[in-house]
């Protein structure tokens, strides 16, 4: 391969290579995927396995190594999760085609059948059960974003349009693994770039139009352009990445910003709701509370998590079905150990309709129905169910006739590959049935000839083996071979190896020629009985996924309701008042984790109100501040969830937006600036807080200079209890913070308790009224196990310390004498009125030069 010019083979590898851009490229050759170039180096690496070389190219020898295709899911799984994209190039013909069409030395065809990325993926080995896999598309329309989201493994689809500022938390609470964009759109993230004009509005329009046969979108709901020239760019990089085949797209649903309890990234992340601070699943809040039994039901959870709801009727229909089930310990163990049987018919559908499903994809839709017709009539006997129940029931059932087919249709347990046949039951076709019965009697014959043939040549070491070159052939050791190598022995020699002689025979031909031929008639049947289940099921797709959907509610709502039996959970009151009245809160992974060590959760009572809706909450560290505050996030966000909620009783004025921000020395392993961080994501709490809103505050602040901090702490506080005006939990360790209390009249003070006893400090995590009475700083460095010298010398300096701050008046001196801050620009209201007063006063045209001077001067003194 030295010569200038690329052979066939490298010319046709160099043109896919082109054609799958920056993805890596699988070249198929036999039994292997495999990979040159720098394809090779990287994928190498990654997965650790031997990179070798074949042949040259440009006089260098090219870089290679390969994947068995057998065993390729595993290796492209690594591959995706290390970033990677892969283009999967197959061979489109076989040898003898390619043979056919050009001659003995004529290349195999190789064409690009599809790209497997991260947000594309189907395959049951490559995807985690409990959780979505999104594909996200945005573009900006005339300064509307518009996002659209499909999980191609369920084909469920949603449409969703913010403003630019909002982008952030929409693509926040999607969690996509891959976002795709118009290319030269700037986007802060790492996104995907694509043609601008796949983003187009009437495109987007007219494609989903097509891919559900419908004249109008109107019966789906309402879409504006923006989000549907995101759906555009979806819908088109779909038709990209699996070559001009579309995998399942369930009809899209509208998903408007304000039916969803707004949270940005900052609050998703410092709430751990479907990942810890560490990224894993451990140590979340859905860790904590899923308890569904099916891996549909644990990805509806995430979503309902990731967007609790804001309108009340919705979140009472889904808390009185938690609450049905809760309270029938026998019904919610019947329904959830029906449901534990249950195989994953929305994933088995997803590839059915992709065209990578397999005859076992199809067992488990015949199971999953199945099992759903059982609940259904379970379910159904029952008096006084709930109402979102009567609205699920009707998609439980319905699928009568498909359950049917496919159980006369498949055996019992089909296999992944269909390849082999063996997937349809006997007596579903007698033509079928027949062909199976003749290849039988052939195998029974040739069994029988092997005894013939040793008779007749009395060599008994005689065998009747097969293999793929040769297909039945006779072997016998060497030293028998003389007497089937006569003329008229009726053996043709076919085959010489070391020891032995292998021969055909025409009575073994035939019935191997019989076996041949009905084999292959019956695959085809199989195949074509194969094609014909999968048609059906395309067409319930729709009806099929509704069943999905129902079957991942109803596994929802019993796993709330065990999970809320199980810790003694109550059901809150969503109230339209702005308060929070919760008694006998808990933070249920704070409790897990103490669980797990003996140890027990101290529950605490929060109550906020229109005239007491900000709590400042001092104490020492490690007091359980945190904990209070994000448990009380945390309850707001399972009651509009539809959930149970862990305290004895909860009364939730509904929350429009959810706030979680944490001061900056807690967020070290964040790039930017922390101080910086700190301080932007507070001015968005600012900017979009609304009366409606709850917000939780944890040491803003901290992240700079003392007086620095204090100032902006105090500042905070102050525009959030004047214009804000949202519930606030506030946790400080500035006791200078405590004199807001004294102008601030919906502002009460609070803290963490804790006590020395004989030296030691003792932290009772129980939440008590009134200011904290010191820091226990020290207290907390000597339970730390600083040295006793240090901590002793650092007495003496707060003593020196104190003593200053006594004569000086501290760190807050004359802050009450502050103006508050509503004062300070009801001041400049006032200035700026006057201004406008005098001006309009003013006749411009009649004042001389140097008198329109003089009253400039004037005007800026007063000002
Ligand atoms: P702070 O914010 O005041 O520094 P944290 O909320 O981080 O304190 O709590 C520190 C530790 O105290 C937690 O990790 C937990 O182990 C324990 N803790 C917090 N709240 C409670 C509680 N209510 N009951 C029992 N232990 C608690």
């Amino acid at each position: 391969m030295a010569d200038a010019a690329p052979t066939p083979m490298m010319a046709q590898y160099l043109a896919l290579r082109e054609e799958a851009g920056d993805c890596l490229l699988f070249y198929r050759m036999g039994d292997f995927f495999e990979l040159f170039f720098e394809d090779a180096k990287t994928a190498a690496s990654i997965l650790d396995i031997s990179l070798t070389s074949r042949g040259e190219h440009n006089g260098a020898p090219i870089p290679m190594c390969g994947v068995p295709v057998h065993s390729s899911e595993g290796y492209l799984a690594r591959l995706i999760r290390a970033g990677c994209r892969v283009a999967i190039a197959e061979q489109v013909e076989s040898p003898a085609e390619a043979k056919k069409r050009g001659g003995s030395k004529t290349l195999v065809a190789r064409d690009i059948v599809r790209f497997v990325t991260a947000g594309t993926l189907t395959e049951e080995a490559l995807l985690e059960p409990r959780r979505a896999n999104v594909l996200a598309a945005v573009c900006e329309v005339r300064g509307v974003v518009g996002i659209a989201a499909v999980d191609i493994s369920t084909g469920r689809m949603e449409l969703e349009e913010c403003a630019p500022d909002r982008m952030g938390a929409a693509l926040a609470r999607l969690g996509a693994s891959e976002v795709v964009a118009p290319e030269g759109w700037d986007l802060p993230l790492d996104s995907i770039p694509r043609p601008a004009r796949d983003f187009a509005s009437e495109g987007g329009e007219a494609r989903l139009k097509a891919v559900h046969g419908v004249a109008t979108l109107d019966g789906f709901g309402m879409f504006g352009r923006a989000m549907l020239a995101a759906a555009g760019g979806l819908v088109a990089y779909l038709e990209h990445v699996g070559r001009g085949k579309l995998p399942l797209l369930l009809p899209p649903e509208a998903r408007g910003s304000d039916t969803t309890l707004a949270m940005d990234e900052a609050t998703r992340a410092s709430l751990e709701i479907l990942q810890s601070s560490q990224g894993q699943r451990k140590g979340s809040l859905i860790d904590a509370i899923d308890r569904c039994v099916t891996g549909a039901g644990a990805r509806q959870l995430a979503d309902d998590l990731s967007a609790p709801l804001t309108d009340r009727q919705q979140i009472a229909e889904r808390l009185e079905l938690v609450a049905w089930l809760h309270d029938d310990a026998l019904l919610r163990e019947d329904v959830r150990s029906a449901l534990r049987a249950l195989p994953d018919i929305g994933r088995a559908l997803g590839r059915v309709v992709a065209g990578r499903g397999s005859p076992r994809d199809l067992g488990q839709l015949r199971d999953g129905l199945s099992g759903a017709r059982n609940l259904h009539e379970r379910l159904g006997r029952r008096e006084a169910v709930p109402v979102l129940l009567t609205r699920l029931l009707p998609a439980l059932s319905g699928h009568g006739e498909l359950v049917d087919w496919l159980s006369r249709a498949l055996v019992p347990a089909p296999p992944t590959e269909r390849g082999q046949g063996g997937f349809i039951a006997e007596g579903y076709d007698a033509a079928l049935d027949d062909l199976r019965r003749t290849s039988g009697n052939a195998r029974r014959a040739i069994a029988a000839l092997e005894a013939k043939y040793r008779d007749e040549t009395g060599v008994a070491a005689l065998k009747i083996k097969h293999n793929n070159v040769l297909g039945y052939f006779v072997e016998v050791p060497q030293r028998h071979a003389d007497r089937l190598l006569l003329p008229d022995s009726g053996f043709t020699h076919r085959q010489t190896m070391a020891g032995a002689m292998r021969f055909n025979a025409l009575a073994l031909h035939e019935e191997a020629s019989r076996i041949a031929e009905a084999g292959g008639h019956a695959l085809a049947a199989e195949e074509s009985h194969f094609e014909e289940l999968v048609a059906a099921v395309v067409e319930a797709r729709n009806a099929i996924a509704a069943t999905a959907a129902a079957l991942a509610r109803i596994d929802v709502a019993a796993g709330q309701a065990e999970r809320a039996a199980q810790g003694g959970w109550s059901a809150p009151e969503i109230v339209d008042a702005a308060c929070l009245e919760i008694e006998g809160g808990r933070h249920p992974v704070v409790e897990a984790a103490l669980a797990a060590q003996g140890e027990r959760f101290v529950a605490n009572d929060c109550k906020l109100a229109v005239y007491d809706r900000l709590w400042l909450i001092g104490g020492p560290n490690m007091g359980g501040k945190s904990t209070f505050l994000r448990q009380n996030a945390l309850i707001v966000l399972l009651a509009q969830a539809g959930g149970f909620v862990p305290a004895t009783r909860a009364k939730i004025g509904l929350v429009d937006r959810l706030f979680s921000r944490v001061g900056a020395s807690d967020n070290l392993a964040r790039g930017r600036s922390t101080f910086m961080v700190e301080m932007v994501e507070t001015a968005a709490i600012l900017a979009q807080a609304t009366e409606r809103s709850f917000v939780i505050l944890d040491e803003v602040g901290r992240g700079t200079s003392t007086y620095d901090g204090l100032a902006l702490a105090w500042a905070v506080a102050e525009a959030v209890h004047e214009t804000n005006r949202c519930r606030c939990l506030f946790a400080t360790h500035y006791h200078e913070l405590a004199r807001l209390a004294e102008t601030c009249d919906a502002l009460s003070l609070h803290h963490v308790r804790a006590r020395e006893w004989k030296g030691d400090l003792v932290l009772l995590h129980e939440l008590a009224e009134g200011p904290a009475d010191r820091s226990y700083g020290l207290a907390v460095a000597r339970l730390a196990g600083v040295p006793a010298k240090v901590v002793s010398r650092a007495k003496s300096v707060l003593d020196k310390l104190e003593k200053g701050r006594a004569q000086t008046g501290g760190l807050a001196a004359g802050l009450g004498d502050l103006p508050l801050f509503a004062a300070a620009e009801a001041a400049r209201e006032e200035t700026c009125d006057t201004l406008r007063e005098r001006l309009k006063e003013v006749d411009v045209d009649a004042l001389s030069p140097r008198e329109a001077l003089e009253l400039l001067y004037q005007l800026k003194r007063e000002a």
